[in-house]
């Protein structure tokens, strides 16, 4: 008989979290698996449904404030409550084997650091990490023999399609972008599009934040960095293809002309089940394609103008050194700015260009990281000068 594994989820109340929960409880739940340590933010009831559920060892809430109420929630169970950053830590150097990073933002950076010094198999979907610290953390992997799985739909797409293949033989990978909610959108209606419009995604259902980065393109462009990051290959070997339908989610090429396509439903349980069950397949839920109704599927090359993200990425993968936790940063405090209302859509891609643009004139973007801390001191440099560029930006409008 095997042994139970031993399993933590970060992020565990989130689009990602839940999904991982819907399988492992699928797979068995408590019965199964022994589930070490569960995490979320504001969202105390599911987190302790969860918890109490899979008979979690720990729940950890990110916010010290709500951990009254999550204690309140798991009273009476063997579940124990904690709070805060430092507890998030805590929580993932408790001896795991596999651990999905799914908080989002550069908040999931230090869990997973932690996670991969104590050996655990890291089931990445917080792609931040690797677009902020990416050279760092696999590094981290290496020096602890630990191994990390890509839960992102298009990585984890090249990571199938990569399986029993040579690295030598590859010549492209081209990952997909629906093209979110606006990709037919003229530049004056894009300028103007609401939080709620930019949430709408055609095809996948995932959490606000990502939503968002998706009709921006901002995500394709973090991704275009994780595939750098994870595959090692070089920037002008990676593509990225407007592909609406969302059913083929990266393609990789090789030296024989050879085009190999990942294709499914777009459902973030194929690539969470794969990074669950590695180097196994077991049955997920996700709706099987018929090709027949689907009838095409269209490819498109994206419009750099209406869509600057790509351009900033490739320019951020050319510089190196800290860009990548810079533009995150800035990333990530743009669109605070948009969702409180106070920049337009369009506005979003300034703000991060703007913020790259003074860090590269003070000289700051070109420094390699030696460590996680100098990774966090770029990302909190980033966030004050992208936050001023964005109140700059709001005035100019309101002008
Ligand atoms: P959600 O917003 O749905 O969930 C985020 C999770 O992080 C929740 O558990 C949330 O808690 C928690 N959280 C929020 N802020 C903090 C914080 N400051 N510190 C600690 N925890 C926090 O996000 P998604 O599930 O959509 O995305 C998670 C990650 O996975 C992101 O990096 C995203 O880019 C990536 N990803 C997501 C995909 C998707 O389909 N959703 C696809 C591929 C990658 P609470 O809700 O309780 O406040």
């Amino acid at each position: 008989m095997t042994a139970r594994r031993r399993v933590s989820v970060f992020g565990a109340t989130g689009s990602i979290g839940q999904n991982t929960l819907d399988l492992l409880r699928r797979q068995g739940g408590a019965a199964a698996y022994d589930v070490v340590a569960l995490s979320g933010g504001r969202n105390i009831a599911a987190l302790a449904d969860a918890a109490r559920d899979l008979q979690a060892d720990v729940a950890i809430t990110a916010y010290r404030d709500c951990l009254p109420d999550l204690r309140a929630a798991l009273a009476g169970s063997d579940v124990a409550a904690e709070a805060g950053p430092e507890a998030l830590i805590a929580a993932a150097e408790r001896p795991a084997d596999w651990v999905m990073s799914a908080i989002v933002g550069a908040a999931g950076l230090a869990s997973g650091f932690r996670a991969l010094a104590q050996g655990a198999t890291l089931a990445l979907a917080n792609k931040e990490s690797l677009v902020a610290a990416g050279p760092l953390l696999m590094a981290e992997a290496a020096r602890h023999g630990a191994r990390i799985l890509p839960v992102d739909s298009e990585h984890s797409a090249v990571f199938q399609a990569l399986v029993g293949e040579d690295m030598a033989a590859v010549e492209r990978i081209v990952i997909t972008a629906s093209g979110g909610p606006f990709r037919d959108w003229p530049a004056d209606r894009l300028a103007r599009a609401t939080v709620a419009e930019a949430m709408a995604h055609p095809n996948w259902s995932m959490g606000q934040r990502i939503s968002i980065d998706s009709a921006t393109l901002f995500n394709k462009a973090l991704e275009l960095i994780e595939t750098k990051e994870y595959f090692g290959v070089s920037p002008e070997r990676i593509e990225v293809v407007v592909h609406p339908q969302s059913i083929v989610h990266a393609l990789v090429g090789f030296n024989d002309g050879a085009l190999m396509a990942h294709m499914g439903a777009p459902d973030m349980r194929h690539a969470i089940g794969y990074a669950l069950n590695w180097p196994e397949r077991r049955e997920t839920p996700v709706a099987r394609l018929d090709l027949a109704a689907l009838g095409q599927l269209t490819f498109e090359a994206p419009d750099p103008a209406r869509f600057p993200a790509l351009r900033l990425a490739r320019a951020v993968m050319d510089t190196g050194g800290l860009a990548g936790a810079a533009f995150n940063a800035a990333k990530e405090i743009a669109l605070d700015h948009f969702i409180a209302g106070g920049l337009g859509f369009a506005d979003m891609a300034a703000v991060v260009e703007a913020t790259l643009d003074r860090l590269a004139a003070q000289e700051r973007l070109t420094i390699a990281p030696s460590g996680l801390d100098d990774v966090l001191a770029m990302d909190h440099l980033a966030r004050v000068v992208a936050a001023e560029a964005a109140r700059a930006r709001a005035g100019a409008g309101q002008g």
